[in-house]
């Protein structure tokens, strides 16, 4: 706390990102990267970037991009919006959005950046319970309200929500913006981009940084009515004219491009995670079922705080959030086979489990 701080700053609890270690020798499962490189196209369109063209400003629009994105979305190009990664997208749509009077709908248990937001910007917000398997209700989501935001599949729970039950919650509630995060939606759910002609209140949020392994590229985006990306724009030009660098631009419409490169790599993560799945549940975990890149699990008889101290001491990290619903569980992101046999092969040593 100092002095010099704005009276809106003081009582903010920012977002704490899982950790990246400094030192390499460690098999990090903690924040859901890609175990995969990026595209090859990637690496091709880094090499031969003319870096004479540095010494401009990119693109403020990222024209580009948006051209590639909704070609592939089969959307037009003004239904697109793109930001400095996925958290910078929901950040202006929290803003563009939920400053509303009424509150914001929020699942109890999802991406904790969304409290955070709300607290940056003076959103009232309310928390519907999960039901007691982890599913998220949108049955319940029937409260008067200044717009509703859910990440499906859902963090750190892994489980997903079928097309019909969102298309069911956006007949219901016409009256204020739903979002729809997305960004583990290729590892297994159905996206909701195919609802954004029919309702011009649905925002889908996406990241290149899941299933496109670009998490250090920072590029994310927003598909929706062309109103709603006007909203976002505005927000956008009034913080930052050029949010994508211009390498992230190019580097994003390379990944884009390489669909078989995508298929391969999201396949593998796929069939890792049933495999991994299996082994913990092996092993005594109760595994939710999951339609992203990591499992949420928990073991029947070990606590999650101290299976996470274990893996840790061996050199694995994962994920564990203290909060008390969800304290006895791991999230584990799903990396390459060898770094999951390593994961196994190192609980089967612990010494309640071998
Ligand atoms: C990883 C993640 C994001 C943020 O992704 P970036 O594009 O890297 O900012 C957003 N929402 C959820 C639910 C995530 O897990």
């Amino acid at each position: 706390m100092s002095k010099f701080w704005s009276a809106a700053i003081r009582d903010l609890t920012p977002y704490v990102p899982g950790e990246q270690p400094k030192v390499t020798n460690l098999i990090k499962l903690n924040t859901n990267e890609n175990p995969f490189p990026p595209s090859p196209a990637v690496e091709h369109a880094l090499h031969h970037y003319d870096t004479a063209r540095l010494t401009l400003y990119p693109d403020p629009d990222s024209t580009e991009l948006k051209e590639a994105l909704a070609n592939y979305y089969g959307v037009e190009r003004a239904q697109v919006f793109v930001g400095n990664g996925s958290d910078e997208v929901l950040a202006h749509a929290f803003m563009a959005f939920f400053r509303q009077e009424k509150p914001l709908l929020m699942p109890s248990i999802t991406y904790s950046f969304y409290d955070v937001y709300c607290n940056l910007y003076q959103i009232d917000y309310q928390h519907i319970p999960l039901e007691d398997d982890f599913s998220v209700a949108l049955t319940n989501y029937t409260t008067e309200n200044g717009g509703i935001i859910f990440a499906n599949p859902n963090a750190p729970t892994g489980r997903s929500l079928s097309l019909d039950e969102i298309e069911a919650l956006l007949q219901r509630n016409t009256e204020s913006v739903v979002i729809v995060d997305e960004a583990y939606v290729d590892f297994g759910a159905q996206s909701a981009v195919a609802l954004v002609d029919k309702y011009p209140n649905v925002l889908v949020i996406q990241t290149f940084s899941k299933s496109r392994s670009l998490a250090g590229m920072r590029v994310g985006f927003a598909i929706g009515h062309t109103e709603l990306i006007d909203g976002l724009e505005r927000v956008k030009n009034s913080f930052n004219s050029y949010p994508l660098d211009a390498l992230a631009q190019k580097t994003a419409v390379a990944a884009l491009q390489d669909q078989s490169y995508f298929e391969q790599s999201v396949a593998q993560i796929i069939t890792t995670r049933q495999w991994t799945t299996e082994q913990l549940s092996e092993l005594g975990f109760k595994v939710i079922p999951s339609a992203t890149n990591f499992v949420f699990a928990e073991h029947r008889f070990i606590e999650g705080a101290e299976l996470m101290g274990y893996l840790r001491t061996n050199n694995i990290l994962v994920r564990h959030f203290s909060r008390p619903e969800i304290d006895n569980f791991l999230r584990i992101t799903i990396g390459t086979q060898e770094q999951m046999e390593a994961l196994v092969a190192c609980l089967k040593q612990h010494p309640d489990l071998g």
